[in-house]
């Protein structure tokens, strides 16, 4: 099994590691601070390297599919062109591991946006999509959103200079407050003890295992780009940085 060290702490941009196979699928390693696709957060890209200069591009990180594997089990997909490279990687081997960190950071501050979005619009949320250059976000309802005031509300929390932490539940005290799940499509993961919970100080609470900004002041300038109606049940909010 994988440490996965950004769910403790995001801001971590680079991290040492020991190789632990290298498959068709991937690399794997026995801790790191790359972020697999989920919760509808992209996966991370950077590279790893090793101490004599040998350096492996990656282009993606998903969820191990292999048996076994725990949603902390994460697989580097190398870019195009490192199959070389790669012929020379072996487990055991000690490597870099390093983030994409501009683009990385793009996500946590779109991402703890999205958050922001959950707490001004309280209707559960039935789609998510988080890159590096926009978010989207689905909310189930039939009502129009008025997105002026609902832009003027994200800059009231960003502004607000909220503190944003991590907290831990048991899975019965999840299963007891069934309200925290905002997210119909995405369901925290329960069978491992525990579930993670992001907690806007103030603002929002929720089951969540992606990347966030320590503050909400970290996300700086942020518009919404779009609202539409997706369908008869749904509408669609689309964020940018600026
Ligand atoms: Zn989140």
């Amino acid at each position: 099994m994988s440490a996965a060290l950004f769910r403790d702490d995001a801001q971590l941009r680079e991290c040492d590691a020991r190789v632990v196979a290298v498959g068709p699928e991937g690399v794997t390693l026995d801790r790191t601070v790359f972020y697999p696709t989920g919760g509808g957060q992209a996966g991370d890209r950077g590279a790893l390297v090793r101490a004599d200069g040998l350096r492996i591009a990656i282009a993606d990180t998903r969820k191990s599919r292999a048996p076994g594997a725990t949603p902390d089990d994460a697989v580097h997909v190398p870019d195009d062109g490192q199959e070389s490279a790669l012929a020379h990687l072996a487990p055991g081997d000690d490597v870099r591991a390093i983030i994409d960190w501009d683009r990385r950071h793009r996500h946590m501050r779109l991402h703890t946006t999205t958050h922001l979005l959950c707490a001004l619009v309280p209707h559960a949320v039935n789609g998510c999509s988080i890159t590096a250059d926009y978010a989207r976000l689905d909310f189930d309802m039939v009502e129009p959103l008025d997105r002026e005031a609902l832009q003027a509300g994200l800059q009231r929390l960003v502004d607000g200079a909220h503190p944003v932490q991590v907290r831990w539940i048991t899975d019965e005290q999840l299963l007891a407050q069934p309200d925290l799940v905002r997210t119909m499509t995405v369901k925290p993961p329960l069978g491992y003890g525990r579930v993670r919970l992001l907690e806007v100080v103030g603002v929002d609470l929720q089951p969540c295992g992606g990347t966030h900004v320590s503050n909400t002041a970290e996300i700086g300038s942020v518009r919404i780009v779009k609202i539409e109606k997706k369908s008869a049940r749904t509408r669609r909010v689309v964020l940018e940085l600026d």
